[in-house]
């Protein structure tokens, strides 16, 4: 037989594109358009439907960048049309290259109810199946004018991503605006030969299905007369039912299509447009699944949810008639898909609380997966939260996006850092847009390498971010492919029913353990540093909040802020969505965020304030109390208690000889040079250095930093290759503050400004670093060569810490060149190690080097500063930034995790004469409280939350400093799981390592 398959595929390409799809609306008529333009920000729908629109034509310009433009289309049906289905075409100016991030539309009937949205790839409304002929049509669009920010050009910096620097020009143009026939055979023929085309492609050329499929697309072509397609395509599609009944191969793999939608909570658009992001793509699903019965549609964040509710009543009643049918599922259980490197601890569990309860209230569904698709990488403390949230799963795709190395597994346990192991999936199809492309199926079932044991795998189907969700076409073609052969079988399930398929096929799945480093995206720790910094303190505010509003409403009555937390809470959560904290957003989303940190630092701080002086007695006895808010006693002051404060002995600063200064508490001797550069640290109890030798610490380094794409997020390992350390100083001088140097230093256009101080009593030297940042494309990093030899460093993650390596044995090593802290950063010796602390930092990175002349190898640890990419925000992190650190030599792990504590959680004078006993009383160092509070059902119980943060076993005793009824050990969501023996108002406890406890204690009245 001759080869004329090329020719074949070629033939079946032109035809489609050329006269089969155009085939679909085979006669149209236009529509009559008007058009009124919203002043400012986005109206109500009431406003926007009695609006007095003006004429507008298509092919005519519309919408300033981030308008609302409202569009009202009337006309009627031709007579002639009577029984036939008609639909609405309305083309706002879509490019149909790209589902989503560009205008979009949301479609009223004239009494305001909403039928669907408009998308580049879904731009019909359906008239009439049948109509009868005559029928008037009017219908309003809500079109959104948002500008395209990631273009063909990808990561060129532009001011359209904030309305204050956007202008005003036009930015779509007016495409379509017609009633037009749908001709609905001629659109099944369109599915029929993509999905087998589709197919044809990815099967062996040696192989006879491929030629058989080739053979019948060819025998339909022949049916198609192109004069005449609307009157041939029946003809046509006969011709492939044969290729499309022959059931899928017994091994084929097999796909649970959930239909979905990722919507970013705010990335290249603002807060208040996902708010409309969301309404359309749940109209989009609601009116789908009416059509479809098969269809499944999947929806995680909470919060999304909570703002249909809150917003589109009309759209909300939609979704939760849907939601009854089982088929529009909630899933996730978070309140955000966040970002899970950065949060705390406490943070990371209430993303959890809020997320699996607003299901709980509304729906009365409780989720055991986690859906995070996106998010960039997973902190080895998440298993646990997970477990404790009462979780048992989790979906992402994103780790496939690893540049360096191949994931071995697509179904395995996680296991995190205390031991708790979770059933983990990754879509082998590699994507969370899948739009069942034959090649996209194809990838999935070749890509998924369990294969042999395990046979399914998930598939998120849609459009995201603005592209209207899952399509009636995808839905079309996966319903060819439920049982084709040649293909993996498709199926629409809710994520549950995938999970419990995916687990009974594989009872013992491999087991991954440690954190799930994604291997991209890495200077999302470091970018935006105001959103990072209004993060840390937000949730150090929250925790002080709750402690001392707690103790007040115990000792005193006063009344607990329940409504206000839970507000703030559900605030902070949202800011760490995996494009918020991590700093890729546009400039509008982190101007904002900035604003609305300082309102959330505000009203924390009159909650924190209002509670301590309840409790602090007379304000005007002349004595001073000291709160606090740490884990750990301070001062003399308890953990979570208030009294006076124990002063220290005084610092001694002295000149050198060589220049410079010298600072000694007692515990450290500090080397400072003319230069500003610290020579040395010595820790007089151990006798031991901590600066390597010959090396300078609190070193400022600046690096270029241009990556080859995603510049807000990535930092690109050549980074490296060349480096500036800023030595020179313009001054270095005793500071304002007894035993403290001040040290200025002016760089490239920005300038920074540093005290060093040792604090009395204490040992640690405290670094605060003032800078007035004014680079581009520049990366700042504070460095710490440290005399410690030492192969693994921990770094503070949620609930505990995590090693890595310090060296780069294995491309998995070496990848990890950027990685996140929390509070602190420790690494050792036996016997003696070092710590940095720092109050908003993340992003880090720690090397080893070896001397030339005796082999000693020494550390070096330096923290991320600042970055300056130009995308998505031009100006990213221009201005003024402060910073605090603090280097702790000889410091244990505890020591870490105590001074960790203590530089994110400042003690508070308050005036006043009534000691403070603390709440909850813990009697060993390395069992850490991370929360204590009133519990959210208002009952009045004090809820406790602990975790043994030394990574070894511990015994301790809690005891209650209120009379206590009862004891429950519960979830994180506050549910009882057991009760807890305790003898008058204390309990033993013994916890294995990184456990973590939640403890409701009932007040006995
Ligand atoms: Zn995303």
């Amino acid at each position: 037989m001759h080869d004329d398959r090329e020719l074949v595929e070629a033939r079946l390409k032109r035809v489609l594109d050329e006269r089969i799809r155009p085939a679909v609306y085979p006669e149209s008529v236009p529509l009559e358009v008007a058009v009124w333009h919203a002043p400012g920000e986005p109206v109500p729908v009431a406003e926007g439907l009695s609006a007095v629109p003006e004429p507008i034509a298509v092919g005519d310009q519309w919408g300033a960048p981030w308008g609302t433009s409202w569009f009202t289309v009337s006309g009627t049906v031709p007579a002639a049309w009577a029984g036939r289905n008609v639909e609405a075409i309305l083309d706002l100016g879509f490019d149909e290259n790209m589902p989503g991030f560009q205008c979009e539309g949301l479609v009223y009937r004239p009494d305001g109810t909403p039928v669907k949205g408009l998308n580049p790839r879904n731009q019909w409304i359906r008239v009439g199946a049948p109509v009868e002929g005559g029928e008037e049509v009017r219908l309003h669009i809500e079109a959104a004018s948002n500008p395209v920010i990631l273009d063909y050009h990808p990561f060129l910096p532009t001011t359209l991503g904030d309305k204050e620097t956007a202008g005003t020009a036009p930015q779509y143009r007016l495409a379509r605006m017609d009633l037009a026939v749908f001709d609905e055979t001629v659109w099944q023929l369109v599915i029929d030969l993509e999905v087998l085309g589709e197919l044809m492609r990815e099967l062996p050329v040696d192989g006879a299905r491929r030629w058989e499929i080739m053979r019948a697309v060819e025998r339909a072509l022949d049916a198609v007369d192109l004069q005449d397609v609307n009157g041939t395509a029946a003809a046509a599609r006969e011709r492939l039912a044969g290729v499309l009944s022959t059931p899928a191969q017994p091994s084929a793999h097999r796909i649970s299509a959930v239909g979905h939608a990722h919507i970013d909570s705010a990335w290249l658009w603002p807060l208040r447009e996902t708010v409309r992001k969301v309404a359309r793509t749940t109209s989009n699903m609601t009116a789908l699944l009416e059509d479809e019965p098969a269809f499944v549609f999947a929806m995680s964040q909470a919060q999304q949810w909570a703002w249909v509710k809150e917003h589109r009543p009309e759209v909300w009643a939609r979704v939760t008639k849907a939601v009854a049918t089982g088929r529009f599922v909630p899933t996730g259980g978070m309140w955000v898909e966040s970002d899970t490197n950065m949060p705390g601890s406490e943070a990371m569990a209430r993303q959890f609380v809020h997320g699996k309860r607003f299901f709980l209230d509304e729906f009365g569904i409780e989720n055991d997966e986690v859906w995070l698709p996106d998010t960039f990488g997973f902190a080895a403390g998440l298993p646990q939260i997970i477990k404790a949230a009462g979780s048992k799963r989790l979906l992402t795709q994103k780790i496939s996006w690893s540049q360096t190395n191949r994931f071995p597994h697509h179904t395995f346990l996680w296991e995190g850092i205390d031991g708790t192991r979770i059933f983990t999936h990754f879509p082998p199809v590699d994507t969370y847009n899948c739009s069942m492309k034959g090649s996209e199926i194809a990838h999935a079932a070749r890509n998924f390498k369990d294969k042999g044991i395990a046979r399914h795998s998930l598939a998120p189907t849609g459009w995201g971010d603005g592209g209207g969700g899952t399509t009636r076409e995808m839905v079309a073609k996966a319903a060819r492919m439920r049982d084709l052969e040649g293909s993996a079988t498709v199926t629409w399930e809710t994520p549950a029913e995938f999970f419990a398929k995916a687990e009974a096929e594989y009872p013992n799945p491999p087991v991954w353990v440690g954190e799930l480093y994604l291997e991209l995206h890495r200077a999302t720790l470091t970018s935006q540093a105001k959103t990072k910094q209004g993060n840390r303190r937000s949730e150090s505010l929250l925790r002080e909040a709750e402690l001392w509003a707690a103790t007040a409403a115990v000792r005193t009555g006063h009344p607990y802020p329940h409504e206000r937390l839970d507000r703030i809470w559900k605030t902070v959560l949202l800011h760490q969505f995996h494009d918020i904290l991590p700093g890729s957003s546009i400039a509008w989303v982190h101007r904002e965020a900035e604003k609305t940190y300082a309102a959330v630092a505000d009203e924390l701080g009159g909650i924190i304030d209002a509670a301590q002086h309840a409790l602090a007695g007379d304000p005007s006895a002349g004595a001073t109390l000291v709160f606090n808010a740490a884990p750990h006693t301070r001062h003399g002051v308890p953990a979570g208690g208030a009294s006076a404060a124990h002063t220290e002995d005084a610092v001694v600063l002295r000149p050198r000889d060589e220049g410079g200064y010298e600072l000694e508490n007692g515990l450290l001797r500090v080397e400072i040079d003319g230069h500003g550069l610290v020579r040395s640290v010595y820790d007089l109890t151990a006798g031991r250095e901590a600066v390597a030798p010959g090396q300078a610490a609190n070193l400022l380094q600046i690096h270029p930093d241009f990556p080859n794409m995603w510049d807000a997020w990535d930092v690109d390992e050549f980074y490296r290759n060349t480096v500036t350390d800023l030595v020179a100083a313009d001054e270095v001088a005793p500071g304002e503050e007894p035993g403290s140097v001040r040290v200025v230093r002016s760089f490239g256009r920005s300038k920074v400004t540093q005290v060093l101080s040792l604090p009395p009593g204490a040992g640690r030297l405290d670094i605060r670093t003032e800078v007035d940042w004014h680079e581009t494309e520049k990366f700042l990093k504070l460095a710490f060569p440290l005399d410690v030899h030492a192969e693994r460093y921990a770094s503070e993650s949620q609930y505990g810490h995590a090693y890595r390596a310090t060296h780069t044995n294995t491309s998995w090593e070496a990848a990890k060149f950027e990685a996140c802290n929390h509070r602190f950063v420790h690494l050792e010796e036996p016997g003696w190690g070092v710590a940095l602390v720092n109050d908003s930092t993340y992003g880090h990175d720690v090397t080893r080097t070896v001397r030339a002349t005796d082999a000693g190898t020494t550390t070096t640890l330096r923290a991320s500063l600042l970055r300056a990419p130009r995308f998505p925000d031009p100006e990213t992190d221009q201005g003024v930034h402060r910073f605090r650190h603090a280097l702790v030599p000889g410091a244990t792990i505890g020591d870490a995790v105590r001074e960790g504590y203590f530089i994110n959680l400042p003690e508070r004078a308050v005036p006043g004469d009534a000691e403070v006993a603390p709440l909850v009383t813990i009697d060993n160092e390395a069992v850490v409280v991370t929360a204590v509070k009133l519990a959210d059902d208002e009952s009045g119980d004090v809820i406790v939350r602990f975790h043994e943060a030394h990574g070894g076993r511990a015994r301790a005793t809690l005891t209650a400093g209120f009379p206590i009824s009862g004891v429950a050990a519960t979830d994180l969501l506050e549910r009882p799981i057991a009760e807890r023996r305790h003898e008058g108002d204390a309990v033993s406890l013994s916890l294995r390592p990184f456990e973590l406890v939640t403890l409701r204690l009932s007040r006995r009245p």
